[in-house]
């Protein structure tokens, strides 16, 4: 019997809950708004519903959330990442909600030039606060649930603050969460207040031996191999981060998680 109480329950809007029907290329199209057909048309083709277990769980979650989660287990905390379309009953007993996207608001490339050559908002904007709007997130927030944001796009939360104060959102953390999360989670569980914004700089970034490993499958069996970049150039942010190499250990590791859970290929990422 799977014990599906979660402290920590991590998911994020069906744009990024799915596999793009295993054609990663076609998540490009969640940045655009619907073209020539409707947008239930659009976001079949784009993003369809990730296949879960009997809780809700997704077969394959995206990478970030899928390192939060591991960061978390490893720390003996109750967390699993949860498809959009079940956190109802989860959330009933979750203390904190993690939520980690692209690109929240449709500001970051390539979202923002669909957003001034159409006139329209993108689906990935429109399906995350549709999410935030989500009657059982509402219903837990007013029952003292801790809502933390991250991921690439977590800079886009200081320049919406209206939405910040609407739904209720605690603490934003801004670069990579996969150390600092463990304490904040600790917080929220023990009742003491969390902090609104937390930025990692290049000194509380984990180390390469820090960096947890997957325990589930990553969409499309996407794998990270390095973090930073050698190049230095210098308009870029990934400088403001040290470089690490993932041991071959590590990549086979996280490899077979996914050849577990039944997928065949993988997808190789770096800065
Ligand atoms: S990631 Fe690209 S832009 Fe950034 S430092 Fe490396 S080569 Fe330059």
């Amino acid at each position: 019997m799977v014990n599906d109480n979660f402290d920590v329950v991590l998911s994020v809007d069906r744009t990024l809950m799915t596999n793009h029907h295993g054609k990663e290329f076609l998540g490009f199209m969640t940045t655009g708004p619907p073209i020539l057909v409707p947008e239930k048309v659009w976001m079949a083709i784009a993003a369809p519903k990730m296949e879960v277990d009997d809780i809700g769980r997704p077969r394959e979650a995206p990478y970030g959330l899928r390192k939060i989660e591991a960061a978390l287990l490893d720390a003996g905390i109750k967390a699993a990442v949860i498809d959009p379309d079940h956190l109802g009953k989860h959330l009933k007993n979750a203390k904190v909600l993690g939520i980690g996207h692209h690109d929240y608001f449709a500001l970051g490339p390539p979202s923002s030039e669909w957003w001034v050559l159409t006139g329209k908002e993108p689906v990935n904007a429109r399906y995350f606060k549709r999410f935030m709007e989500k009657p059982e997130i509402r219903a837990a927030k007013n029952n003292g649930l801790k809502i933390i944001v991250g991921g690439p796009a977590a800079w886009q939360w200081l320049w919406m603050p209206e939405y910040f104060e609407k739904w209720g959102v605690d603490t934003i953390i801004e670069g990579e969460a996969e150390k600092i999360i463990v304490s904040l989670v600790k917080d929220a569980l023990d009742g003491k207040p969390l902090p609104q914004y937390v930025y990692v700089g290049f000194k509380d970034v984990p180390l390469l031996e820090e960096i947890p490993l997957i325990k589930n499958a990553s969409v499309n069996g996407l794998v990270e191999i390095m973090r930073g970049c050698p190049r230095g150039c210098r308009f870029c942010s990934v400088t403001l981060r040290p470089l690490r190499h993932y041991t071959l250990e590590m990549i086979e590791k996280e490899l077979q998680v996914n050849k577990s859970a039944g997928l065949d290929r993988c997808l190789l990422h770096s800065e």
